[in-house]
């Protein structure tokens, strides 16, 4: 989906409603409050009316969309521009190209980002390669920046990516044993190829009697033969990227958040409905997911 067929396939309010429409309710309209599918349509504009418990709704009802006051017509743009961000991009971006409040255009991406966060994630199986790396913020008071050398201020990023496959990123407490065991858990199938990782000393522990092998990173190896950890180095690599030329900071509250919008991207970077799968996963997502979502004062610095 390019902006041009964006424009001329959503111009307005009610086509983005068409659309959210088919993709909420692919077998029809739906009361969201009793789930009857007797229906009747309003002569108000968008509005549905259940026929068993009467409650009057729109196609955004109960969902993310609902309290929002900006038009759908910008709320799609701002998807397409999010999707098609490799690297990411800034609420200051979206701010300046779609023409929105920068509290505004924040939310709107951190909406989007929790829709991402839901969706499903199966376990990885075949060839599969494991890594850690550590991203650091600005600290109160020292200036901006993420500092490579400073223990206390590092964030620990586990990567997990299936060759030809999936990627997962964790935002974990750590990189000792008993955290990668659980996420080798409970994300890579029992019967793999293999599982790739770094010479971390806490892998062999954590992998237990799984099929493993190891380059040794400590001694300048990096890659003997099909064993290498290359491909979930790439996915830190347009990670980093990302936080260093479109987050500029970002804190370790809301780097959950960042992980999501880069895995989710990153799994459907071949697909061509992915403005369409974003959208899906917005409609359908349980508003509750959004609850909790708030910003602090340092978050509107940038
Ligand atoms: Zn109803």
């Amino acid at each position: 989906m390019t902006l041009p067929e964006i424009n001329k396939l959503y111009p307005t309010d009610a086509r983005c409603r068409e659309l959210l429409q088919r993709l909420r309710w692919p077998e029809g309209v739906m009361c969201p409050r009793c789930k009857d599918t007797r229906v009747s349509v309003l002569k108000d504009y968008g509005r549905f009316e259940c026929v068993g418990c009467e409650y009057q709704f729109t196609v955004t009802s109960g969902t993310i969309f609902h309290d929002s006051h900006l038009p759908l017509t910008k709320w799609f743009l701002a998807v397409l521009l999010l999707v098609e961000a490799r690297k990411g991009m800034s609420a200051k971006q979206l701010q300046r190209t779609v023409g929105m409040g920068y509290k505004t255009a924040w939310y709107l991406f951190h909406r989007i980002r929790k829709a991402m966060s839901t969706a499903e994630r199966g376990m990885l199986y075949g060839t599969v390669e494991m890594d850690e790396t550590y991203v650091g913020g600005k600290q109160k008071g020292m200036g901006h920046g993420w500092r490579k050398n400073n223990q206390r201020k590092k964030e620990v990023v586990i990567g997990i990516r299936q060759r030809s496959g999936e990627l997962r990123f964790f935002h974990a407490e750590d990189a000792k044993s008993g955290t990668l065991a659980k996420y080798i858990q409970e994300n890579i199938a029992a019967a793999v190829v293999g599982i790739y990782t770094d010479d971390l000393p806490a892998y062999p522990k954590a992998l237990a009697d799984r099929m493993h092998a190891t380059v040794t990173h400590s001694a300048g190896e990096y890659v003997r033969g099909d064993v290498h950890t290359n491909t979930v180095e790439s996915a830190f690599s347009l990670l980093k990227r990302g936080i260093v030329g479109s987050w500029h900071k970002v804190s370790a509250k809301h780097l959950p958040a960042y992980l999501a919008e880069m895995e989710f991207r990153f799994n459907r970077r071949k697909r061509e409905d992915l403005f369409l799968d974003t959208l899906r996963h917005m409609i359908t997502a349980d508003p509750l997911t959004f609850e909790t979502l708030t910003a602090e004062p340092d978050d509107f610095a940038a």
